[in-house]
């Protein structure tokens, strides 16, 4: 009896052990399904994880490498003039996307000749930074570029600039206001060419889906870069640390 007893005990433990392990296995393969970046359906960007789970893959910031991140004293648009003129916003920063199941987590920017006639544009760093990183996390993000500033009251904010044509920085390098990421692209062909940006309170690099129900980290990008400008309208002039840095590109008035 004892011992008929005991293999009970060890039968009900040992199932509960694989309904643990099963549950834990069927959640770790939803978490990485979320987060190889391929989804089911290419042409799409990859919605947020269901349970709205950050995406920790790139979350390698040290203590060393945040000292390095620049303060900046100005903020400007990334593409156009330095007043974000010639270009127009095709999706603003939360408008709600049904095909795509979530809301706009930052500013789909053009060149105002609209399609693909911004398609090799510059595409200019919003702030003094330091870039964090600078690849293709799936075919529907495209090229990705994330940099962190340090704005005038010691907060980090990242910058990110997805679906581009070419990268111009390198992961670990400095980039001044102004200076050039990379170029807009289509994403693989995946859209007409634009720039989607977005800003960030953020410690650590969460690439996202791009949409999302909850805005978690993002920022209104244009209401961002204006609230952080500190400039005149018509000052056109370049961030002194780009002198320091010395090989970077301006945009041109
Ligand atoms: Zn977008």
């Amino acid at each position: 009896m004892r011992e008929r007893s005991f293999h009970f005990w060890l039968w009900l433990t040992c199932c509960a052990w694989a309904a643990v392990i099963g549950v834990w296995g069927w959640r770790v393969g939803q978490i990485r399904a979320a987060g190889t970046g391929v989804s089911s359906d290419g042409d799409r960007l990859l919605p947020m994880p269901l349970a709205g789970d950050a995406d920790h893959r790139c979350d390698w910031i040290s203590p060393w490498q945040s000292a390095r991140i620049p303060r900046s004293l100005r903020f400007d648009p990334p593409l156009g003039s330095e007043h974000g003129a010639l270009v127009y916003n095709a999706q603003k920063f939360w408008e709600m996307n049904e095909r795509r199941g979530g809301h706009h987590e930052g500013d789909d920017l053009n060149g105002i000749g609209g399609m693909d006639s911004d398609l090799g544009d510059p595409v200019f760093a919003a702030a003094d930074g330091l870039v964090l990183y600078v690849t293709q996390p799936s075919p529907g993000w495209g090229n990705v570029v994330v940099i962190a500033h340090r704005t005038p009251d010691g907060q980090v904010l990242h910058s990110m600039y997805a679906h581009l044509d070419r990268f111009d920085v390198k992961p670990g390098a400095l980039v001044a206001r102004g200076g050039r990421v990379g170029t807009v692209g289509t994403a693989n062909g995946h859209y007409p060419a634009h720039l989607h940006f977005e800003m960030r309170a953020s410690d650590g690099v969460d690439i996202g889906g791009g949409y999302a129900m909850d805005p978690g980290n993002r920022l209104d990008p244009a209401a961002t870069v204006a609230s952080l400008r500190h400039a005149a309208p018509d000052d056109l002039s370049p961030a002194p640390m780009g002198r320091m840095l010395g090989a970077v590109t301006f945009k041109s008035p």
